[in-house]
């Protein structure tokens, strides 16, 4: 029996209703390239509309800490009943991996379960001012107060969990959202609003805009009520949000090219070039910010690595998504798999060796392992977003970690050695938000602070730090006699 695909209508949610106008954008499955969705896009009249009542909830709406709690804890229960379900849908808008999607999901529900037990420690800090000049009595202490409508851009490759980043905190500390989801995956993102309303948000703590960029996105950015952005994208995008917003907060999440540093005397060079292969070139089939680009390996160790390397690459299956084997499906558009082909070819005119790969196939591009290198190769200087290593042989350390902070991007590094003493020191100078020690570059706990420096961001995310961001620090002084 031939199976009917059901088209989703998407459309934007302001005070809980469903709102569907404006131009409609065509969602496709990735790999299958089947119509699963259309989602309209926001004329400027939606989006004013969606910031009114944002603006109304926040000065008439309050939700207890209890209250937040509760939410988000619910939120994590129902993301977890429905792991595989959720798990298919991002899968088909994305074409990353089945096995992916299901670490996106189980990331998310980390994200609400720690975002749900911050909720109940939003604490500022008690400061004694003693001026020895005056004498003065005073005290001071800091509350912190949620900063208010803040608008949440976010994009395609993690399209729940990267949401779920910046919902949770932002309600966990007392704000109103608005969330802009990226126009090329904005399905499982509408189940999770729906989620949120199951778990008890009341209407108007979170509004929805859908579609394009440069009208949906462009027209929240004109909006001086919204008091704080929190984009997670390119840099190009972060860097007009942030010059487009003024005086107003911003974090900015973006893009990154991650050098990872295997030394001479890092232990089980076989798991390692295993770990480097499958979240260098199948995490979000290498659409990710922190996937290892640029992997440096100590000449005395390079030949041995290299064969590990090429063999765990070609062990990676490439096809169908949906398929619980694969590890490797389609790119997010045939129009990004050309650029990456291109970047390649580019490479190979100027002489770089392709040692696995290079190929295209529609919108799949083969996992791919290049060598024979310049740092001036946009493979090795912007960011490929595709399953591409960069493989450089090194005989310095002190030169390699210059090389690996010679670069506009400072998101995460990896450091692979047994050497403490490197550990100490190489984590310090190299210039990254993140240095990961014994694991690659594309590790990130919910747990941890993390973003960039440098061209790949501005402020913190995971729940703990997004809170900071999220709140302001107020100071109350108080005169005694
Ligand atoms: P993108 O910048 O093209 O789009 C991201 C979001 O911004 C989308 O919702 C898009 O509609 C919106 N947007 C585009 N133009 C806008 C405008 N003028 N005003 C307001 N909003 C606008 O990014 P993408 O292609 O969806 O995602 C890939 C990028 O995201 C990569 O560079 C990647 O490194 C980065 N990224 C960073 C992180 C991180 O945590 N640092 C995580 C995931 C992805």
């Amino acid at each position: 029996m031939i199976q009917e695909t059901k088209i989703v209508e998407l459309g934007h949610v302001i005070s809980g209703k469903r709102i569907y106008k404006g131009k409609i954008i065509p969602v496709f499955n990735k790999y299958t390239k089947e119509l699963i969705a259309n989602v309209y896009s926001a004329d400027e009249q939606t989006v004013k509309a969606a910031i009114d009542n944002s603006v109304e909830t926040f000065k008439n709406k309050k939700l207890s800490a209890k209250d937040r709690y509760d939410i988000l804890s619910k939120a994590a229960q129902i993301v977890s009943c429905e792991k595989n379900e959720l798990a298919l849908s991002i899968t088909k808008e994305v074409g990353k991996s089945l096995k992916d999607s299901l670490t996106e999901i189980d990331r998310a529900i980390d994200t609400f379960t720690i975002a749900a037990e911050e909720s109940k420690r939003i604490f500022g800090e008690g400061i004694p001012l003693p001026n020895k000049f005056t004498d003065e009595k005073k005290m001071a202490y800091t509350v912190r107060v949620p900063v208010g409508v803040i608008a949440a851009i976010t994009p395609f490759n993690l399209p729940f969990t990267l949401a779920v980043h910046k919902i949770a905190p932002a309600i966990a500390a007392g704000n109103v959202v608005i969330l802009k989801p990226a126009e090329a995956a904005p399905i499982t993102v509408m189940r999770l609003v729906e989620i949120l309303e199951e778990a008890g948000l009341p209407k108007g703590f979170i509004n929805v805009i859908n579609g394009y960029g440069h009208e949906a996105g462009e027209y929240l950015l004109k909006d001086e009520r919204i008091n704080m952005y929190t984009f997670t994208g390119s840099v190009g995008v972060g860097n007009h949000i942030k010059n487009s917003v003024g005086i107003r907060k911003v974090t900015l999440e973006l893009g990154s090219n991650a050098p990872n540093i295997i030394h001479k005397d890092a232990y089980n060079l076989e798991q390692v070039a295993k770990l480097c292969a499958t979240r260098g070139l199948a995490t979000a089939n290498g659409q990710a910010c922190i996937s290892v680009q640029r992997l440096y390996v100590h000449s005395e160790i390079f030949n041995e690595f290299k064969d590990f390397l090429v063999d765990a690459a070609s062990t990676l299956v490439v096809g169908n998504p949906e398929d619980p084997n694969t590890d490797i499906g389609p790119l997010i558009s045939e129009r990004q798999a050309e650029r990456v082909e291109n970047w390649v070819k580019e490479a190979v005119e100027d002489g770089a060796k392709v040692l696995i790969g290079g190929e295209r196939d529609g919108a799949i591009f083969k996992p791919t392992i290049l060598t024979n290198l310049k740092p001036s190769m946009k493979v090795m200087c912007e960011e490929i977003f595709g399953p591409v290593i960069s493989l450089v042989e090194y005989d310095d350390i002190d030169e390699v970690i210059k090389e690996a902070n010679d670069s506009k991007f400072g998101l995460q590094a990896g450091l692979f050695t047994s050497d403490l003493n490197l550990v100490m020191r190489a984590s310090m100078e190299l210039e990254y938000g993140g240095v990961i020690v014994n694991d690659v570059s594309t590790y990130r706990s919910d747990w941890q602070p993390y973003g960039g420096i440098k061209d790949s961001g501005l402020g913190k995310e995971g729940p703990i730090y997004a809170i900071r961001e999220m709140t302001d620090e107020k100071a109350i002084i108080i005169n005694y006699q």
